[in-house]
C-alpha cells in the first residue's frame, strides 16, 4: 500500500551513539545538526552497560539539549549497578535536564554469561522504569530560577514528568525461554509505567507488524516505534546478524552480495531499508525510528527515498 503523501508528517527519530574518539565528536556534532533539521521527535544516545560510556552519553546529550530544539532521549541501562548507584546516575541526568529515557537492562560484559557476569541489583527493564518513576517523584515538583535584575526574586516553573521508553523484539529476544515471553516482559514494562516501545531492528515488514498484533492481542497498548537499521554492505550485515542474533534476510543478503561497488551495495541498503519504512507506516506504524551508526547521509537518504519527509522544509533538509 502506498503512502498516503496528504497525511501528516510520520514522526521520525534516531538513534546515535557517544563518539569513541575525539576526533569523532566533531563529526557528530555536525551529523546531529543535520539531523536536526528534519525535526525529529527526538535523537536517542546509546548508553554503555556497565557504565563505560556513561560520561559521553550525557556530554552529548547534554549537546543536543543546548545546540538543537530536539528532545534528547537518554538510553540507560542497568547491568551491573546496585539500587544506590542507579538512583544517583538517574539523578545526575534529571539534574543535567534530561527528561526522556529508554530504560534497558544491558547485556553482560562481551566474555562474561549471564550467571558468572555481576548483573547487579536490578534485574529487568520493569525495574528500572519503576526506579527511574521513583526518583523522579522524590524531587521537588517545581524549579526556581533567578529573575535577571530583581534581587532575590525567582521564577518558579513545574517540573516536566519523565517520559520513559523500553525496548521491544519483533523476533524475541534471544533469553526468552518461550515464544511469548518477551511479550510479558513488555507488559511488565508498560505496567511498571513504560509509555513507548522502541523495536529491535529487523528486517520484514511483517515481522513487525504481526508482533504488534500479538501485543496487542495479549494487552499492550503503548506505541511500538519501529527501529530501522539501513545495512548497506555485506560486512556490516555479517556483524548486525552476529550482535543481534536476528535470522539472516536472505533477499538483503543476496542483493548486498551481488552488487560488484560499494555505491551500489549502498543504494541497495538504502532502496531496502526505505521499502521496509514505506510498508511498517502503511501497515499502522506510528512513525519510525533510524538507527544512524553516526551518519546523517545514508538515514536521510531512506527517509528521502521513503517519501517520509513530506513537509517541504524537510526535504530541504535531507537534500
Ligand atoms: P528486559 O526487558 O529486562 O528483558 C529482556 C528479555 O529477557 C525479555 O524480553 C524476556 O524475554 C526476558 N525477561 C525479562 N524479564 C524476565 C523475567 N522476569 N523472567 C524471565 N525472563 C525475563 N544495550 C545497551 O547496553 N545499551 C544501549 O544503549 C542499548 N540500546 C538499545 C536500544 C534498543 C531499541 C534495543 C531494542 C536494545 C538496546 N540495547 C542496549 C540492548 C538491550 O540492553 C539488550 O537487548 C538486553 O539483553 C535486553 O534489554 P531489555 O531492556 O529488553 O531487558
Amino acid at each position: 500500500m502506498p503512502i498516503d503523501l496528504r497525511m501528516p508528517p510520520v514522526p521520525v527519530s534516531f538513534e546515535v551513539y557517544p563518539p569513541r574518539s575525539e576526533a569523532g565528536v566533531a563529526a557528530l556534532h555536525e551529523t546531529i545538526r543535520h539531523l536536526a533539521r528534519v525535526d525529529p521527535r527526538f535523537i536517542s544516545v546509546t548508553y554503555g552497560a556497565g557504565g563505560s560510556t556513561g560520561g559521553r552519553s550525557l556530554e552529548l546529550l547534554t549537546h543536543i539539549l543546548r545546540e538543537t530544539h530536539i528532545e534528547p532521549l537518554a538510553h540507560l541501562t542497568c547491568v551491573g549497578n546496585t539500587w544506590a548507584g542507579a538512583a544517583s546516575l538517574i539523578r545526575e541526568f534529571l539534574d543535567a535536564g534530561i527528561t526522556s529515557f529508554l530504560a534497558l537492562r544491558g547485556d553482560p560484559p562481551e566474555g562474561l554469561s549471564e550467571d558468572d557476569a555481576f548483573l547487579g541489583d536490578l534485574e529487568s527493564a520493569a525495574q528500572l522504569v519503576q526506579l527511574i518513576d521513583r526518583v523522579q517523584a522524590e524531587r521537588a515538583p517545581y524549579t526556581e530560577a533567578p529573575i535577571p535584575g530583581v534581587p532575590g526574586a525567582v521564577r518558579v516553573e513545574r517540573r516536566r514528568s519523565v517520559d520513559i521508553a523500553v525496548a521491544a523484539f519483533p523476533n524475541g529476544h534471544p533469553r526468552s525461554r518461550h515464544a511469548s515471553e518477551h511479550i510479558d516482559a513488555l507488559l511488565a514494562k508498560e505496567a511498571a509505567g513504560a509509555t513507548l516501545a522502541i523495536s529491535q531492528l529487523f528486517f520484514h515488514a511483517d515481522d513487525y507488524l504481526g508482533f504488534v498484533q500479538r501485543s496487542r492481542d495479549s494487552g499492550v497498548t503503548l506505541p511500538i516505534l519501529p527501529g530501522i537499521m539501513p545495512v548497506t554492505s555485506p560486512t556490516r550485515l555479517r556483524r548486525v546478524l552476529e550482535l543481534t542474533g536476528e535470522p539472516l534476510p536472505a533477499q538483503l543478503a543476496i542483493g548486498l552480495e551481488i552488487e560488484p561497488t560499494s555505491e551500489g551495495q549502498h543504494e541497495f541498503g538504502v532502496a531496502y531499508a526505505a521499502q521496509l519504512a514505506r510498508d511498517v507506516v502503511a501497515g499502522g506504524a506510528p512513525g519510525v525510528h533510524l538507527y544512524a551508526f553516526n551518519n546523517h547521509d545514508t538515514v536521510l537518504a531512506v527517509l528521502r527515498e521513503a517519501g517520509i519527509l513530506t513537509h517541504p522544509r524537510q526535504k530541504e533538509a535531507a537534500r
